[in-house]
């Protein structure tokens, strides 16, 4: 999937590409609108003159990150950039299949949670499960799923990889069959920060919103914006 990241730039009479900057537009003929449409002989992508449609603007997924990371819902930010929910859908989802995770170096202090919210309906319940560093406050690594050893598994690999100093999780009876009891700490106070995490996150996400009617229908989209969020 492609998207357009502005027009046509015109320079004289000459035309420039606005993918790869290259003054090689040849005439295309015409889109569905009765436009003038181009091709480029060095991309070999396409382009029009000017573009009418919201979604086609060049600062588009640069609104989209800034507004799902300010609290607002899928209605709320497709109503205010003046596109529709769809776009922004595979919007969110392409500019998050772009987020790397970021390097981890080793003999930090992580703590571990989970975080409870629904998917689809309320009656499903769903846990993210994820790993903060205690210092730098960076999310290292998070899952999606129910409240068992293999969502929380995902977590927990990643970060023993990491060769961690401490592990500080809350009383759940699952961590200690994932993390060797030399390494793993559970104290009063341990999981101070990634609670405080917890309320940031409900306050900054929409989907995540404490007591609302707000929630992800999807988990394709719920992961998108997480990864956005923790990543970007
Ligand atoms: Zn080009």
């Amino acid at each position: 999937m492609t998207f357009h990241q502005s027009s046509c730039i015109k320079i004289s009479d000459t035309k420039i590409c606005p993918h790869c900057t290259a003054p090689t537009l040849i005439k295309n003929g015409f889109t569905a609108n009765q436009k003038q449409q181009f091709y480029c002989k060095t991309c070999t992508k396409r382009c029009i003159d000017f573009y009418t449609s919201e979604g086609c603007r060049k600062e588009i997924n640069a609104n989209i990150i800034t507004l799902i990371k300010e609290g607002m819902g899928i209605r709320s930010i497709a109503r205010v950039l003046g596109i529709s929910t769809s776009t922004l859908l595979k919007r969110i989802v392409f500019i998050s299949k772009g987020v790397q995770s970021p390097p981890i170096s080793s003999g930090q202090i992580y703590e571990v949670d989970e975080m409870r919210t629904f998917l689809r309906h309320k009656g499903k319940v769903i846990w993210i499960v994820y790993a903060l560093d205690r210092i730098n406050k960076n999310v290292i690594s998070f899952a999606v799923g129910s409240r068992t050893k293999k969502t929380l598994n995902q977590v927990i690999k990643t970060v023993i990889l990491s060769n961690p100093k401490r592990i500080y999780t809350d009383g759940l009876i699952h961590y200690k069959f994932l993390i060797h009891n030399t390494i793993h700490k559970v104290t009063r106070f341990g999981t101070n920060r990634i609670e405080r995490k917890n309320l940031s996150l409900r306050t900054q996400l929409k989907r995540l919103n404490r007591r609302s009617i707000c929630f992800s229908k999807s988990l394709l989209v719920l992961n998108a914006v997480l990864r956005i969020y923790f990543w970007l």
